[in-house]
């Protein structure tokens, strides 16, 4: 028992470095009674698992979970290979290491560094002379993220799946190589069913000279030892403007470098609200422009090199930090998806049914790597756990991917759930949807002396069935913590009479929702001229 426990504990100090490695728990428990390994026990379909997951991020993890409570022998495959700049990362994927959660903290940083300023107004006296350190935000955020490794680790041991800290790629219809690439060791497991959540990874364009060696990707951001200085950010999506918005907000000197509109799938009068503001709050913006080289000085500075692709006009200038975030490409290259059938588009991304089923009958996938789907934690998390479901049999629901609400974190937030302006007018026409708006004040920003003038919110009525919300869309303060609640109303079928019967919680941002009374088509101001509590 003894030997059993220093066993463990050994493995629990790899898994705080991030360098898990698989010990199977028999293998602990035969090292105990100095017996022989147990050989793994089959399924009664003769396979070593009912369920291999290749892919422990949000989806991975969460079906993996899911169908071993259901009684599913199941195994999670999980590798990361280390960015062209050498980040790497433990168990959890793209959301808890390089996504959601740094992000959501850097944000919260910024967010913070802002009220500061406010806090003044409010009659906080402190020195003049305020400072954010980088390592210290860096240390706490990292510290974090492996508290979360480590508890994904222990609840996969907890719900009894085998968790290979290895590389995964088909050989067969029922059969995945597990490869760790470190110590060489190959070995085979079979499976009835099969998951493939192996999820994205940031592009880097080969077309830009020096881009592969000296930039760097949302991989490696929220990870750099030594603060990122004076950056240059290239793309206009959520990544790019959020991390333009959080290097903001801690005081680096920012560019973003914008080849055409803000936010493309987004409803375009929100997505330019949000770019105007940051660009009216200190971030910069090259806008129409792409970036044409990136060359390392003899300093270490980065020069970049951009053209502005209507004029011609190059320009450029040293920065110390080049990020890219042009979107991502689904990880399937190395599954070897042809030794199986699994067919996928032009991109890598894998085609599905609307049961997540591939072209191979008994593989499944999710997540970041399927065709046209939101690229969204709790979308991927939900997906896995209904597939999971309907594999055990105690369930037939299926993945419904309408209404799922989601909020851009920049500075001022930007949630939306349903449908933009642009798009119910061209699913619904014009004369059938009704858009009301409104501008609105929080109640804290006077005092502060902050304007209001980018706080705004719409919603769209269709009026060709019953009334109903289809599109709702806000941006300013915590906008993401509102939305989520109207978010449930709107799956609900909420209608603007219903709406319009919520009684506000006061004083609040959320209970502006429910009062807006003026329509963009009956041409009344919605600016806050009578904002008045
Ligand atoms: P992932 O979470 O990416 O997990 C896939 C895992 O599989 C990874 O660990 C990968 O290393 C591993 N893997 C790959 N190939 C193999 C293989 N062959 N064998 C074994 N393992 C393999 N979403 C939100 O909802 N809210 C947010 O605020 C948000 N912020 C984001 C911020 C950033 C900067 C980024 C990049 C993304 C953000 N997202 C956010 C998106 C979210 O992170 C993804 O949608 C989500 O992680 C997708 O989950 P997944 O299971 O498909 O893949
Ligand atoms: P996206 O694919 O959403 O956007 C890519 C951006 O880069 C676009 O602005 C695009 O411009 C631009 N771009 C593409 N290629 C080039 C190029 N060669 N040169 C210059 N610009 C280029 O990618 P993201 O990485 O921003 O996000 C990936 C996904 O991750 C999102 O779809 C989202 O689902 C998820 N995510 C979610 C978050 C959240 O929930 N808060 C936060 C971050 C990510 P153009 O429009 O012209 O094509």
């Amino acid at each position: 028992m003894h030997v059993c426990l220093v066993s463990l504990k050994v493995v629990s100090r790899n898994l705080l470095c991030g360098s898990t490695r698989y010990v199977h728990l028999s293998a602990l428990r035969a090292t105990s009674s100095n017996m022989p390994p147990v050989e793994p026990v089959k399924t009664k379909d003769g396979y070593d698992y009912d369920f291999v997951v290749i892919g422990g991020g949000s989806g991975g993890l969460a079906s993996a979970k899911e169908a071993a409570s259901l009684g599913l022998k199941t195994a999670v495959l999980n590798y990361v290979a280390p960015s062209p700049f050498g980040t790497t990362w433990g168990l959890g994927g793209t959301c808890v290491n390089v996504g959601c959660i740094p992000k959501k903290l850097y944000h919260q940083a910024a967010i913070l560094g802002e009220e500061l300023s406010d806090a003044r107004k409010y009659g906080w006296e402190f020195s003049e002379t305020v400072t954010h350190n980088w390592s210290t935000l860096r240390q706490g955020v990292t510290n974090y993220i492996k508290s979360l490794n480590w508890i994904h680790r222990v609840s996969l041991r907890n719900a009894k799946i085998d968790y290979f800290n290895m590389e995964g790629s088909f050989e067969d219809s029922h059969t995945v190589k597990l490869t760790n690439a470190s110590s060489g060791e190959v070995k085979t497991i079979t499976s009835k069913w099969f998951l493939i959540s192996v999820g994205g990874r940031p592009t880097i364009p080969d077309d830009v000279p020096g881009a592969r060696e000296h930039a760097i990707t949302s991989d490696d951001i929220f990870h750099l030892k030594n603060a990122p200085g004076k950056t240059f950010v290239v793309g206009g999506s959520y990544v790019a403007l959020e991390c333009a918005g959080f290097l903001t907000g801690l005081g680096y000197d920012t560019t973003v470098c914008l080849r055409s509109i803000p936010l493309r799938g987004f409803d375009q009068q929100m997505a330019n609200m949000v770019a105007d503001y940051m660009e009216k709050h200190g971030t910069k913006f090259q806008k129409g422009c792409v970036p044409s080289s990136v060359e390392k000085q003899e300093d270490g500075k980065l020069l970049v090199t951009w053209r502005n692709t209507q004029t011609g006009e190059t320009n450029s200038d040293t920065f110390d930090s080049v990020l890219f975030a042009i979107g991502r490409h689904a990880l399937t290259k190395n599954l070897n998806l042809d030794a199986v059938g699994v067919k996928t588009d032009a991109k890598g991304k894998v085609i599905t049914d609307d049961e997540e089923r591939t072209s191979a009958s008994h593989i499944f996938a999710l997540g970041d790597v399927l065709v046209d789907k939101p690229e969204l934690t709790p979308v991927a998390a939900r997906t896995g756990r209904l597939i999971a479901r309907r594999l055990a049999g105690t369930s037939t629901e299926k993945m419904n991917y309408d209404l799922v609400a989601t909020t851009v974190f920049t500075p001022l937030e930007y949630a939306s759930c349903g449908l933009p302006e642009e798009e119910a007018i061209k699913r619904h026409g014009e004369a059938n949807i009704e858009v009301w708006h409104s501008f609105y004040k929080p109640h804290t920003f006077p005092i502060a002396e902050k304007s209001n003038e980018h706080c705004y919110i719409k919603y769209i009525e269709d009026l060709s069935n019953g009334n109903k919300i289809i599109g709702m869309h806000l941006v300013g303060p915590m906008a993401g913590e509102i939305m989520q609640g109207f978010a449930a109303a709107m799956k609900c079928g909420m209608n603007r009479k219903q709406l319009e019967e919520t009684v506000g919680i006061h004083p609040t941002i959320a209970e502006e929702v429910v009062k807006i009374d003026v329509t963009k088509r009956s041409g009344v101001d919605p600016t806050c001229a009578k904002c008045c509590g």
